[in-house]
């Protein structure tokens, strides 16, 4: 699905992401996990076309090819960013819109849809993350169980090919954190491609296909999750383990 090539962004002098070679397949979720400041954010903007990388290449399946040493076409980066829907650890929904305003305004106002087919759509994806009767109440009146689920059925409205999220559940009350991963598990099994930031180990264990330890800017360690999670090779991955088990 998605080829990445020497991916590197700096900002000013700082060089966050060093060197990353990445790979994904249709259908297949991938999760990072690795210390904080590791650069495993940076990495997930870049693919949503939130930050620009400073060099590097991304050879979608489809033909898009983005080469970051070259000029990017104002055409080409608006193609990477309707590739994916991002779920951010902190919701970010809408304050003043109601959870299916929330769910419609991607749809209706940035890609021109027909409202009462988004409308239709919107309250399909809520009743799917569990929140039919929840639909027509502001963020304040939701927990943060349920903003964050609204925040799923928002990034699937633009109907991406690709999920990201960034760290889903770490803003999380412990008791809440259950009904937001059983939503992303549902989704794994219906064959989503998915990229999932995340210190929850014991959830990566049972939903990737593939885990990745950044440390540094660099991925350190890459592999299917019994190998990188219970028999890593790499010392800066066994220690990173230990400190968060
Ligand atoms: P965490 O688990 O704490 O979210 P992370 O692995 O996701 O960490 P990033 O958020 O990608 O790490 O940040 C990596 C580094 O890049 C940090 O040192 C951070 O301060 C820096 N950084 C991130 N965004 C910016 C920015 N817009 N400008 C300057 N520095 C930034």
């Amino acid at each position: 699905f998605l080829s990445i090539k020497g991916l590197a962004k700096a900002f000013g002098e700082l060089e966050v992401l060093k060197d990353i070679d990445v790979s994904l397949e249709k259908g297949k979720v991938l999760s990072i996990i690795g210390p904080s400041g590791s650069g495993k954010t940076t990495l997930l903007r870049c693919l949503n076309a939130l930050e620009q990388p400073s060099r590097g290449v991304f050879s979608f399946e489809d033909g898009l090819v983005l080469d970051f040493e070259k000029k990017i076409s104002k055409q080409d980066w608006l193609r990477l960013r309707r590739k994916s829907g991002m779920v951010f650890q902190s919701y970010n929904l809408f304050p003043h819109k109601t959870a299916l305003e929330n769910v419609t305004e991607g749809p209706i106002i940035v890609q021109k849809r027909d409202k009462t087919e988004v409308q239709e759509m919107a309250e399909r994806l809520l009743d799917k993350v569990g929140l039919k009767d929840k639909m027509h109440l502001y963020p304040h009146q939701l927990s943060g169980g349920q903003q964050q689920r609204v925040g799923i059925a928002r990034a699937l409205a633009i109907e991406p090919e690709l999920m990201l999220f960034d760290e889903p559940t770490s803003a999380l009350d412990p008791e809440l954190i259950g009904e937001v991963l059983g939503v992303i598990k549902d989704l794994a099994n219906e064959g989503w491609t998915m990229v999932i930031v995340t210190h929850e180990l014991h959830f990566a264990e049972q939903v990737s296909d593939e885990v990745v330890f950044m440390d540094g800017g660099y991925i350190v360690e890459k592999g299917v999750p019994e190998k990188v999670l219970k028999s890593p090779q790499e010392k800066r991955t066994q220690q990173f383990l230990q400190r968060i088990l």
